[in-house]
């Protein structure tokens, strides 16, 4: 089906991220897959094109208030392969609390750089005991006059090494429940901050994954992103883009391993024939041709609902869980088209079935995405 969302400026974006993957990104991903993270440079490659803190104000280097650029990085970033390259992390995820929570001065301190690539961001929700139970966190910031001390661990920090600056959540009141967290924005360089391991992942190998420690930091008041207190309720306003951005990678991963599929079941060659001829992996086909063109036209209305500031957070965590789950389904299926090639790592679909597996996991379990859309049944 036609897709009906975009104009043409939103074409020519395309080509441009299209022309930025193949010339910066896809000659150095393998490189950076064996050394678990990206390089550096490659940030500021893509502010110079203008690919990163889109939506920030145009002040300091964004103006581009609508994501539907946002999805157009995070399709082809999917579509080419370009695995655990976080640019929509930037984008989507993590900028996003400082473009609508800094203050003037904090923006004209952070933003700045995000935009040209050289403050790279990573937000800190998740701890060793406590995941999906974003309430039991229990890194702590105690207050003394001008500055918090901050002190605790995260764990599966994406963007963990390279971060320049990591939005924290942290509690600044143990009495007061979901009311008593706080998001503090703690700098590369503060004394007490640590990376600890680089995490050894199944998949998603060019994108490092961290844990942090905080020991005795000491954060200014003036790091402070928003209201104290406030911090759980900016979580909840801002997970629904990070889950959007998901299910946009996992429609776009979807679609790229289709069509590789169906290549491969048109020029593979078993008793005689093309292995697509089998009515097995014809209906198999037909099957991933009609369910990744049902997520499509789903995640376009969602992205169009977002545009308009109407997306609600049951949809996203719709979009969320069923996308990802058939995104695994599809790789899946597609692995077992390509027989034995589908276990050898020199096919992307192989890589496709390890780098897919988080997907029902990170930015909220299939489970969480479930209990969210149960909640709001009215039962
Ligand atoms: C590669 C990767 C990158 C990540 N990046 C980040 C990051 O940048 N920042 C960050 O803060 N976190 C990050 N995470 C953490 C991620 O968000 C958590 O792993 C995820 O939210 C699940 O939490 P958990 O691992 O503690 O699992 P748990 O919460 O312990 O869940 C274990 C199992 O129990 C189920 N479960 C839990 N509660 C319920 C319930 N109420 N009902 C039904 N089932 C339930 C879960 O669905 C899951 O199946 C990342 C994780 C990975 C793997």
């Amino acid at each position: 089906m036609k897709r009906e969302i975009f104009d043409s400026e939103h074409l020519a974006f395309r080509d441009t991220v299209r022309q930025f993957l193949t010339r910066h990104v896809l000659p150095h991903h393998a490189s950076w897959e064996q050394a678990g993270m990206v390089e550096r440079w490659v940030w500021k490659a893509a502010a110079d094109q203008g690919l990163l803190g889109l939506q920030a104000e145009e002040q300091y280097g964004g103006g581009i208030d609508d994501f539907r650029f946002n999805m157009i990085l995070d399709e082809e970033i999917a579509r080419s392969g370009a695995t655990g390259l976080t640019f929509g992390l930037q984008n989507d995820i993590v900028g996003p609390y400082l473009y609508s929570l800094a203050t003037p001065e904090q923006k004209q301190r952070w933003l700045p750089g995000v935009c040209r690539g050289e403050a790279i961001l990573a937000i800190a929700m998740s701890e060793p005991n406590a995941g999906s139970d974003l309430q039991g966190i229990t890194t702590t910031a105690v207050r003394h006059g001008d500055h918090y001390v901050l002190n605790g661990a995260k764990t599966f920090i994406s963007n963990g090494m390279l971060a320049d600056l990591v939005i924290v959540v942290a509690r600044t009141d143990r009495a007061a429940g979901a009311r008593g967290i706080s998001l503090l924005v703690v700098g590369r360089d503060m004394d007490g901050f640590e990376r600890g391991r680089k995490l050894d992942k199944v998949g998603l190998k060019a994108m490092d994954t961290a844990e942090l420690f905080f020991r005795d930091v000491r954060v200014p008041a003036t790091n402070l992103l928003g209201a104290e207190g406030g911090g759980f309720g900016y979580l909840m306003a801002n997970l629904p883009q990070e889950r959007l951005n998901i299910a946009v990678s996992a429609v776009a991963a979807s679609e790229a391993a289709y069509e590789t599929t169906l290549q491969y079941s048109k020029d593979r060659t078993a008793f005689g024939q093309p292995i697509g001829r089998f009515q097995h992996s014809k209906f198999t086909l037909a099957e991933i041709a009609t369910e990744v063109q049902i997520a499509r036209v789903f995640v376009d209305r969602c992205v169009q609902l977002h545009v308009r500031g109407e997306l609600t957070e049951v949809e996203a965590a719709m979009a969320k869980w069923w996308t990802t789950e058939l995104h695994k389904k599809v790789v899946d299926a597609c692995v077992q088209l390509h027989g034995g090639y589908g276990y050898m790592l020199e096919y992307p679909i192989a890589k496709a079935y390890l780098d897919t597996r988080v997907e029902t996991i990170f930015g909220g379990t299939t489970e969480i995405m479930k209990e969210i859309i149960g909640r709001n049944l009215g039962l």
